[in-house]
């Protein structure tokens, strides 16, 4: 019986997949003119990420940030780029999801970042803004600031030391109530949500806007990721023989321009360098989600077999199955699942 069960496992999966690939096959192939690349583009982006500065304050324990440095310097993505990249988007009235950090701390520099934000929104007023801070220069008056530039949802974090437990009582939920007062929201007008292994507490905003506040503390035990082989945090995955679905609907714009397929790679580490699919300085963002490099990595991550290097350490983009719904919603559905909250 355990034998047809895995033989049965394993089929489903390979199913799945082929679905799956079929879905995509756009984003595995190359396309040569730029409508057919924006048509791709418009279909299969779900996230795109900018980091408009390099800064971050903290050197967290489970981020690459402890041994790559973010604080000596502060280097800014040009915003002639930033602004390049957001035309593109509204010529495709782009509505997937935006993200406001990679490995900066994206309020650190609240001018830019409220800037940068109202110049998205101008541009993209269909688009879900999402924003994940270390919550050090957040404010009750800058929540208020984020909502009106057109944030959707803000995800202040509390985050705990190397070697404490993810206990519930103990320090999980003392440090999400202590969030909640430093921002001045009471708890009464919260709710709380288990999501992606983290406990928090969700609040609407009193405003005609109504962004969603949601203070999380996660579980890096189980989402802790080795971050493109940044950080030895997590040793999980020794040799992935899943596929990964991140690359076929993600792009991430380090500080310096250079754009990457997931979330997990960095302009600034050497070993990650390479995984570099395009530079916004002087690329378009539709030749670089649709240019060879690109194509040739999502078919090499999407099918089981041994990955290239940090891939066959890295324990992102696992989805249950491969099929167009759990591929781009995987992500995102946690996000539309508070958007449809809101809209009640
Ligand atoms: S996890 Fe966030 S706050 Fe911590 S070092 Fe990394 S980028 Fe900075
Ligand atoms: S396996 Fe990990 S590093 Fe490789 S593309 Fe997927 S998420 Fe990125």
């Amino acid at each position: 019986m355990k034998i047809i069960s895995a033989i049965r496992t394993a089929v489903m999966k390979r199913k799945n997949l082929y679905d799956a690939r079929k879905i995509f096959q756009d984003t595995m192939l190359t396309h040569s003119t730029r409508e057919e690349k924006l048509r791709v583009l418009k279909t299969h982006l779900g996230i795109i990420a900018f980091e408009c500065f390099s800064y971050c304050n903290r050197k967290c324990w489970f981020c690459g940030n402890a041994k790559i440095d973010r604080h000596s310097f502060c280097h800014y993505l040009p915003e002639e780029t930033f602004l390049r990249v957001c035309d593109t988007l509204a010529e495709i009235d782009y509505s997937g999801n935006v993200s406001w950090a990679c490995y900066n701390e994206p309020l650190a520099k609240t001018e830019v970042a409220l800037e940068r934000i109202r110049q998205a929104r101008e541009r993209l007023p269909n688009a879900f803004f999402f924003l994940f801070t270390n919550s050090d220069f957040l404010t009750k008056e800058l929540m208020y600031e984020l909502d009106m530039a057109g944030i959707n949802f803000l995800a202040p974090q509390c985050y705990y030391a190397l070697g404490e437990p993810y206990d519930l009582e103990k320090n999980v939920k003392p440090s999400v109530e202590n969030m909640l007062k430093k921002l001045g929201i009471s708890p009464w007008r919260t709710e709380e949500r288990w999501d992606f292994h983290s406990l928090g507490r969700l609040y609407i905003m009193p405003t005609e806007r109504k962004m969603l506040v949601y203070t999380m503390c996660s579980n890096f035990d189980a989402i802790g990721l080795n971050r493109g082989d940044t950080t030895d945090a997590f040793n999980i995955f020794q040799n992935r023989m899943e596929p990964c679905s991140m690359p076929l609907y993600r792009l991430h714009i380090n500080y310096t321009g250079l754009v990457m397929p997931c979330c997990e790679f960095r302009c600034d580490a050497e070993i990650n360098k390479h995984h570099a699919i395009g530079d916004a300085n002087i690329q378009s963002i539709e030749d670089i989600f649709c240019c060879e490099k690109a194509v040739r990595f999502r078919n090499d991550v999407m099918r089981y077999g041994t990955k290239p290097s940090p891939c066959n350490h890295c324990g992102g983009g696992l989805e249950v199955d491969f099929t167009k719904v759990s591929c781009l919603n995987a992500y995102t559905h946690f996000f539309h699942l508070q958007e449809a909250a809101r809209r009640g």
